[in-house]
């Protein structure tokens, strides 16, 4: 099978990376609030389960960590990133099935989370800027709020 996409392609890079959960319910919401709200058509992903919960020093995450600073280090260098997106999402199945953290106290803990993982990409580069949204679902799609995190 082969398949062509139109969509143009593009060598200028945009700087910015986002740490973001990859389930795939919210993937599309994440990227039109990249595209479109901040205005990064053409951000680097780094997608995995929790986001940035996996850097909030988790031990039931500690390896997924190590991994993600190990990315994060790479775009620094490789793809000169001055910029992370932290974003959080409602109803995170990895804050409720790997941390067994229940709904009524979730968000708060993904917050402090936002502020732990912004923390933690400070010390890869003192260079990059960390900006921290929580996604959490509305009527007709998805609201995103910023999170302050200095
Ligand atoms: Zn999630």
């Amino acid at each position: 099978m082969t398949y062509r996409s139109p969509v143009p392609y593009h060598v200028e890079r945009m700087h910015a990376a986002a740490v973001y959960c990859s389930d795939g319910r919210v993937g599309e919401h994440f990227d039109d609030f990249l595209k479109h709200g901040l205005k990064l058509p053409r951000y680097d992903r780094v997608a995995l389960p929790g986001g940035p919960g996996c850097l909030a020093g988790h031990t039931e995450a500690r390896l997924e960590q190590e991994g993600v600073i190990g990315e994060l280090k790479f775009l620094t260098d490789a793809h000169r990133i001055d910029r992370v997106i932290l974003i959080q999402h409602e109803g995170c199945a990895f804050y409720g099935h790997r941390l067994g953290v229940d709904d009524a106290r979730m968000s708060t803990l993904q917050r402090a989370d936002l502020v732990r993982a912004a923390f933690q990409i400070r010390r890869v580069s003192s260079d990059i800027n960390v900006e921290a949204y929580f996604a959490s679902r509305d009527d007709s799609g998805m609201l995103f709020e910023q999170v302050q995190v200095d």
